[in-house]
């Protein structure tokens, strides 16, 4: 639908009013394109504040956006969306496979990072080293993490180090309506070490993998219980929870460069073999790295993340290939527009 697109000024860079919408927008109008927000309501007062949104569409609710009659009226604009977490998380499935807005991206692969199954088997053939996933809870031996599925943003996850435990943690999210069964619930083993996030884009026009960012997140109120004295924590029974709240910037040690890239090389290339046409634009390895410098990957994100909302003027790595302020908002922007150029939007966009 947008593959005639001969200009920048013949489509509007959109994303939904969260998670990145700021950064994402910002990058798009210093690339020169024009920008609409799609915000609920209630968040008209934040975002009417800032001057590169050229145009803000309201609707009660995100959930909206599964609607034909909407999805027409945001399609008659020319927009281009850049999918978020917030997308995820507001859409099933099966409703953002079937949306007509145009993605810039793989919305396929969208599939592959709410699934778990999936999830394992593309962090598997990537040949990335992964956390033990433990398939029943009477296989609990040590210290685990478990999960809900989705993007949830480490929402009501919790540790167990056996089935009771476990049991416990279960039912206080079963009571506070977080889950109804056991079964909504996935447990890996959790890795001792420290969790990096690395922040990479991936360019088919150019065929190459940029690192642009590396964060850590600040997690409530895990990142909280250390301020505690523990002969107090053990009083209060505290339960540690994941809920991040903010991020902060990293650099690694330079020698462990060389692996960084290799990893999101095979995982680019991976994508290309499951689930076509794999992975144009932002993508995010979460991992931990061990006491040998081991990096163990949880997770991936298909897509941009929170994290590089640090970067809004350039990380130290996107600095040294870039000569001018480039964040992940703007470096998606840019590939629009080389896009557009070569006329290859078809290969950016599902
Ligand atoms: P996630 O939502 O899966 O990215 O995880 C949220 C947080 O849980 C991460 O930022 C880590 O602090 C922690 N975490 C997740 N998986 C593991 C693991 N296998 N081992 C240790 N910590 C983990």
């Amino acid at each position: 639908m947008l593959s005639n697109v001969s200009d920048i000024k013949e489509l509007i860079i959109s994303t939904l009013g969260s998670h990145c919408s700021l950064q994402v927008l910002k990058g798009a109008k210093d690339e020169g394109f024009k920008t609409l927000l799609i915000c609920e309501k209630n968040r008209a007062n934040l975002y009417k504040r800032f001057h590169f949104i050229d145009e803000i569409y309201f609707m009660d609710t995100f959930a909206d956006l599964s609607s034909k009659e909407i999805q027409n009226e945001l399609i008659a604009k020319r927009i281009l969306l850049i999918p978020h977490g917030t997308l995820i998380s507001n859409l099933k499935l099966d409703e953002l496979e079937n949306i007509n807005i145009p993605i810039f991206g793989n919305k396929w692969i969208l599939r592959w990072e709410a699934d778990r199954v999936l999830k394992q088997k593309l962090m598997k053939d990537s040949n990335f080293n992964i956390p033990q996933q433990i398939n029943n809870k009477n296989e609990i031996k040590n210290l685990c993490i478990v999960k809900l599925h989705g993007a949830a943003g480490g929402k009501g996850y919790f540790l167990a180090w056996n089935e009771q435990s476990f049991d416990e943690g279960c039912q206080k999210l079963i009571d506070q309506k977080v889950i109804k069964s056991e079964k909504e619930l996935y447990i890996q083993e959790y890795v001792v070490g420290v969790p990096i996030f690395l922040q990479f884009f991936y360019s088919p026009l150019k065929d190459e993998v940029e690192l642009l960012g590396i964060d850590r997140r600040y997690e409530s109120d895990i990142d909280g219980i250390g301020r505690i004295p523990s002969n107090i924590q053990i009083n209060l029974n505290l339960e540690p929870s994941y809920n991040v709240i903010g991020n902060f910037p990293l650099v690694l040690r330079e020698s462990l460069l060389q692996e960084v890239f290799s990893m999101a090389e095979n995982f680019a290339k991976k994508t290309k073999e499951l689930v076509a046409p794999g992975i144009p634009g932002p993508f995010c390895l979460e991992g931990v790295y061990d006491k040998n410098g081991k990096f163990v990957i949880f997770e991936f994100s298909a897509r941009i993340v929170a994290g590089t909302n640090l970067f809004t003027n350039g990380s130290p790595y996107a600095d040294l290939l870039y000569d001018e302020p480039m964040s992940m908002g703007r470096r998606i922007s840019r590939e629009i527009k080389e896009a557009i150029k070569s006329n290859r939007l078809d290969k950016i966009i599902t």
